[in-house]
């Protein structure tokens, strides 16, 4: 791996998984050789999105689908979708949009960073609920009633982040919500595997769900995609993409793009500096077939070796070692140390700082450190990265 030393930057050994300050997940060769073969072509973006389109209502059970610069970028032009339609003034004007419904109402104990990308289209977030349980202060979770109060003639959408213990359930809130008419966008970045969330988020009435496309799908660091309702894709791939032509001579393939809503072609929209290439975009459905397909499923035996591996080389060091595996068939398996940090002498937090100060630069999960605890994900371990790590480790517990 010479060509980062090139530039004068050091490669690390990512035990921490597909996340994006690492440069995100592994792209399988499939994927790099796409890509490759896309770079040599020029094709008509709207084409190729179109394209893409079918391809993501295919695997997502959708009417249509959109490859965007990023989960966030989907939750930009989501929202963008929502708040303008078909509406060319109101496209226009976008990321300001006092004179027109501009509300998404979101569970107070669902806010996060990432939500920085629905307000950046010029939606403003209306918090429902209460964070009761991290409080310590209650027991109770957001209600769908706590929803509904809180719509209004300023109401544009909901705003929606997915897990498997997202409260109130789905189903329950896009009942509420269609009730209303209001549309339900669904931040889904992260919830792969399982792949049946490809497809079940959208089963249960979600308008608009985002997903990553450089997470466990293995595509580019950079993609990630929107599905969901045709008439607000459409608007959201028209706030995309670049605009720069003559309305006679604009051709959308028109079961993406519904040419006779517009009144004429917008010009280039919010989303245009969040634009995706032809490459990215090939790689993006040439992973989401992989992954689909369960290509990625073999791996999980290899990894739990690997972590067995480190398990054992650490036997008699002052930590409690545990694999963690869904048995799901789908997910890597993950490896907790526990740490004694009296008996080692240092802390969680001070052994990840050496770790990555070390040669090479080793970053394992950072997400239990206040609790005493290393993780390691093995997406990106191979037997040498493995070895290299479960020495460093060993070192810095047993000296
Ligand atoms: C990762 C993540 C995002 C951002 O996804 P990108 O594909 O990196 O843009 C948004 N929301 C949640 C909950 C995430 O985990």
């Amino acid at each position: 791996m010479k060509i980062y030393q090139e530039f004068g930057v050091t490669p690390i050994i990512n035990a921490s998984g597909a996340v994006t300050r690492l440069g995100g997940a592994p792209m399988p060769d499939e994927v790099l050789t796409a890509f490759n073969e896309a770079a040599r072509a020029s094709v008509p973006l709207e084409q190729l999105q179109a394209a893409a389109s079918k391809a993501i209502a295919e695997a997502t059970g959708t009417e249509a689908g959109l490859v965007t610069a990023g989960a966030a970028s989907a939750l930009t032009l989501g929202a963008a979708a929502i708040l303008t339609g078909y509406d060319l003034s109101k496209m226009e004007r976008l990321p300001h949009c006092d004179d027109f419904p501009n509300e998404f109402v979101i569970a107070r104990e669902q806010r996060s960073g990432y939500d920085h990308a629905v307000r950046a289209a010029g939606a403003r977030l209306v918090e429902v609920g209460f964070n009761e349980i991290v409080a310590n202060a209650g027991v109770r979770r957001t209600e769908a009633w706590e929803y509904e109060a809180a719509f209004g003639p300023n109401t544009a959408g909901v705003l929606y982040v997915y897990s498997s213990n997202s409260r109130p359930p789905l189903e329950e809130l896009v009942n509420v919500a269609h009730r209303h008419e209001l549309p339900v966008l669904v931040d889904a970045a992260g919830e792969l595997p399982p792949r049946n969330n490809l497809k079940s988020i959208a089963a249960m009435g979600a308008d608009l769900v985002a997903f990553s496309g450089g997470k466990a799908i293995r595509g580019p660091q950079s993609t990630g995609m929107l599905c969901g309702r045709r008439d607000l894709i459409g608007p959201a791939a028209v706030q995309l993409l670049d605009m720069d032509d003559h309305p006679e001579l604009w051709q959308p393939p028109s079961e993406f793009i519904d040419k006779t809503k517009l009144g004429g072609i917008p010009r280039h929209g919010i989303g245009r500096g969040f634009k995706v290439s032809k490459e990215e975009i090939i790689a993006l459905l040439v992973a989401l077939r992989l992954f689909t397909s369960g290509a990625y499923d073999k791996e999980s035996n290899r990894a739990r070796n690997r972590l067995e591996r480190i398990v054992k080389k650490l036997n008699g060091c002052p930590a409690q070692c545990r694999i963690f595996d869904k048995g799901d068939g789908e997910s890597l398996p993950l490896l907790e140390i526990a740490i004694d940090e009296s008996a080692v002498g240092r802390t969680a937090m001070e052994i990840c700082g050496n770790l990555r100060r070390g040669n090479p630069p080793i970053y394992v999960s950072h997400g239990a450190l206040r609790e005493g605890k290393l993780r390691v994900n093995p997406l990106h371990l191979d037997d040498d990265s493995t070895d290299i790590l479960a020495e460093r480790i060993l070192h810095e517990l047993c000296g």
